[in-house]
């Protein structure tokens, strides 16, 4: 279902005592986001059990169901010899251990880890991940429960030469056209220039409602109606000031937020944007 969802992508920021301090000042201010906006903490893999937790304990119901957490990244294999991967099964099964910590509560519970980020352009372009190694984690993710940011964008070179289209067009079709439709309903789209991340040039709304509308329309023409239902979010030096204006266009449904998400009251600020 399309929802408008404000997710934080932390990259590798914080240690786990600023981390738990970070996610406690934003579910702190959640009473103060509209009812229909969801936000997803997306923080390193060292963060999730104490999240997992910390986001279990919310009290107020209207207010848990607001925020969600997710990862950055997970392997492209379920299990094995692959020193220092962690798989999505790891991911989305660590919530069950939350009661088990010696001295928690009978009814201690954690909250499942519900996303991860797939395709991230700091993974593709870092780390090599291609499209094919991204099909791969994105099924794995989906089968072990886990719903997918899936990112896309381009480079300001690609840009500049009018290769937008087709390079965004590409990383959507090698991958999202892989799936069924049952799966694409556990898909949320994040759109970010490669120019606009952590350099403070954003793209215009103009700008990112055309690609957006255009990865909807790529959407619909392998699975039709379902498009409709899509989130697609943006991503890129997106902050308090900008949110509205890109919130406000037919096509965003949210934010993908990564410096902005390292500071509780923009990200809430974000969030009040909608
Ligand atoms: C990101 O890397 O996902 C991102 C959007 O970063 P920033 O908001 O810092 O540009």
């Amino acid at each position: 279902m399309r929802q408008k969802i404000v997710a934080g992508n932390w990259k590798m920021n914080t240690t786990i005592s600023e981390g738990i301090e970070l996610a406690n000042n934003i579910i702190a201010k959640l009473g103060e986001i509209p009812q229909d906006v969801h936000l997803v903490l997306c923080s390193p893999f060292t963060h999730l059990f104490p999240l997992s937790k910390i986001v279990g304990d919310i009290k107020c119901p209207g207010c848990r169901s607001k925020i969600s957490i997710g990862a950055q990244n997970c392997a492209n294999k379920d299990n094995g010899a692959y020193t220092g991967e962690v798989s999505a099964k790891m991911i989305a099964t660590l919530h069950e251990a939350v009661g088990t910590i010696a001295g928690a509560p009978e009814d201690a519970e954690g909250v499942k880890v519900e996303y991860v980020i797939i395709g991230h352009s700091e993974r593709r372009g870092y780390y090599g991940e291609t499209n094919a190694i991204l099909l791969e984690k994105t099924k794995l993710a989906l089968s072990s429960g886990l719903k997918v940011i899936y990112c896309v964008g381009e480079e300001l070179s690609q840009r500049e030469a009018g290769k937008h289209f087709d390079i965004v067009g590409e990383e959507i079709k090698s991958v999202l056209y892989e799936l069924t439709p049952e799966q694409m309903k556990n898909i949320v789209v994040a759109y970010e220039p490669i120019w606009a991340i952590g350099t403070g040039k954003t793209a215009t709304s103009d700008q990112a409602q055309e690609i957006h509308a255009f990865i909807r329309k790529t959407i619909e023409e392998k699975f039709g109606a379902l498009a409709q239902d899509i989130t697609i979010l943006y991503g890129g030096s997106c902050k308090p000031s900008n949110a509205k204006e890109l919130f406000s266009q037919p096509d965003i449904d949210g934010g993908l937020i990564g410096g902005a998400a390292l500071k509780g009251e923009d990200f809430i600020a974000i969030a009040q944007s909608y």
